[in-house]
């Protein structure tokens, strides 16, 4: 368990997502800030700190593939550690092969219906955002992924 406190910290220092347009709080730097960021914490010896995820995995999808309303209502906060992010693929059942997941999120109406379970999710208990791979269409196979 990494406290909220530690993120938030790394927030302050400008550790979190440095990637990020400042428009949306953050530094507009380039990938070496985030290598230099991972070396640091291994050379520190933090194993536990998912800080490489939530920079590099997890926040890019919304930055990439976000629509304007997601990038400002999100990125601000995973800038400030204010907000933690995970990625949820794995399922108890499915790990490797992502195209057999389960999980589904079907329309319904102006939203989505969520069901599924999911398993393995680093930063799982510590999220306020988290990038969810569901099956958008259960009929299809790799193609139905969202
Ligand atoms: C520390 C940690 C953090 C994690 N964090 C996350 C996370 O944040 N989000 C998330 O979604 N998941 C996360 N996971 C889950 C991780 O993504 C899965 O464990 C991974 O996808 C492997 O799935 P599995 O464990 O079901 O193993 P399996 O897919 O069942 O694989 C078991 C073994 O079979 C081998 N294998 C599988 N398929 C084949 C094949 N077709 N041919 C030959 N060999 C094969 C594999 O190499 C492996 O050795 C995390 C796992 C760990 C250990």
């Amino acid at each position: 368990m990494v406290d909220r406190e530690t993120w938030l910290k790394a927030g302050e220092q400008g550790f979190l997502c440095p990637w990020v347009d400042p428009k949306y709080g953050g530094l507009g730097v380039d990938f070496g800030y985030s290598v230099i960021m991972n070396e640091e914490l291994v050379r520190a010896g933090s194993s536990g700190f998912a800080l490489p995820l939530h920079n590099d995995i997890c926040v890019p999808y919304i930055a990439t593939f976000g629509s304007e309303e997601q990038k400002k209502r999100w990125l601000p906060g995973c800038v400030s550690g204010k907000l933690i992010s995970a990625l949820a693929m794995t399922e108890p059942n499915t790990g490797s092969d992502l195209a057999a997941i389960k999980t589904t999120a079907l329309r319904d109406g102006d939203h989505y219906l969520l069901n599924g379970q999911k398993t393995f999710i680093s930063n799982g208990i510590l999220s306020d955002v988290v990038v969810v791979a569901a099956k958008t269409d259960p009929k299809s196979s790799h193609g139905g992924v969202s």
